[in-house]
């Protein structure tokens, strides 16, 4: 797939020597951004590289378990020391997303930069700004690619614990703990980190028992008060007011995972989440089999993601955007596969 395989020589050699590095993630950065650009900061870091991690806004509580995350840069709170630190990067790496606008006001500053830049992705539809891309639509999580990349370098043993564990991390969330989205070589991964003294327990405790009684109560409340059922369609729609969030006094990360209670229900294929922001309206989109929430999500709703997994935002109305989704759903899935 989408391997640059020729241009490696010249990376290596680039990155032979000590340089100026930023690596830039998503906006609203999940387990699989943070893990990854975690690990490959780290990585870098054992080169002796000066590396800068960047996320155009916040990380979830949830991942402050993580040693030096609190290093990072915010763009949404110092937007000129992320500038700043692009300006001088010599190699910018860009992790877990493959279209400028998931950066928001960071694009531009990637875009006009004249650093080598890298890319490792797993989404669809790729956008070509990068000089070197490691790309494909198959694998598990840019954890995954990232140590592909690492063994595509040759530098597998430079691979310590803490870094495994950091990989471990993208493994497990952007599976569901590995209930979806694997391939044969997601297993060899996950037992090549395991040999080289990944605790995959504590990680998986780490990830998912750390729910706070604010997050179960607004978990219940989601699932008595705010769910909506379409059988006829195997669907299901959770969606979230903008006083739901001042009621629950809702923050990053206090949302991960809901929308995966729908598809728990027997039968059902397609979960939306859809949540009144401040500006916009959020959805998140998830299917089984053969639905393309990737397509959903392009074709109306301003968004991509992967096919099972997918997500969009619209300038509408909450109730706008939740009709819409009804009244395109029945001749999607007809054009789809019900
Ligand atoms: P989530 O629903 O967890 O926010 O995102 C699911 C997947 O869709 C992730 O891979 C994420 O990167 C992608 N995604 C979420 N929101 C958007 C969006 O607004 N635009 C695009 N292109 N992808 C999105
Ligand atoms: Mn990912």
């Amino acid at each position: 797939m989408g391997t640059d395989m020729e241009k490696i020589e010249d990376l290596k050699s680039q990155l032979s020597y000590p340089k100026d590095i930023v690596i830039i993630s998503h906006r609203n950065p999940d387990g699989d951004a943070i893990g990854s650009s975690m690990a490959f900061r780290y990585f870098l870091e054992e080169y002796g590289h000066v590396v800068k991690v960047i996320y155009p806004s916040e990380y979830p509580v949830a991942f402050e378990f993580i040693k030096g995350i609190d290093q990072c840069i915010i763009f949404d709170s110092e937007p000129q020391k992320a500038a700043l630190e692009i300006e001088k990067a010599e190699i910018i790496a860009c992790l877990d997303f493959n279209a400028l606008d998931r950066i928001d006001k960071l694009g531009p500053l990637v875009n006009n930069s004249k650093a080598t830049k890298l890319l490792i992705d797993h989404h669809l539809d790729p956008e070509p700004f990068a000089d070197f891309s490691l790309s494909e639509t198959t694998a598990s999580s840019t954890c995954e690619l990232v140590y592909k990349f690492i063994q595509l370098l040759g530098e597998d043993r430079k691979i310590n614990t803490f870094i495994s564990e950091l990989l471990f991390i993208g493994l497990i969330t952007d599976t569901g703990s590995f209930k979806y989205s694997t391939n044969p070589y997601t297993y060899e991964v996950a037992s090549e980190l395991k040999k080289k003294g990944a605790d995959d327990y504590k990680m998986q405790d780490l990830i998912h028992n750390t729910m706070t009684p604010k997050q179960v109560a607004l978990l219940g409340h989601c699932l008595a008060n705010r769910l909506e059922l379409l059988p006829e369609l195997t669907a299901g729609i959770i969606t979230l007011t903008k006083q739901d969030y001042i009621d629950f006094d809702i923050s990053r990360g206090d949302t991960e995972g809901i929308v995966n209670y729908v598809l728990m229900m027997k039968g059902m294929k397609v979960a939306a989440f859809i949540t009144e922001q401040p500006t916009i309206v959020k959805l998140s989109l998830r299917s089984k089999g053969d639905i393309s929430m990737q397509e959903l999500a392009r074709k109306y709703f301003n968004g991509g993601g992967h096919k099972n997994a997918s997500g969009g935002a619209v300038y509408n109305k909450l109730e706008n955007v939740v009709d819409k989704f009804k009244n395109v759903l029945p001749e999607f899935l007809n054009s789809n596969e019900l």
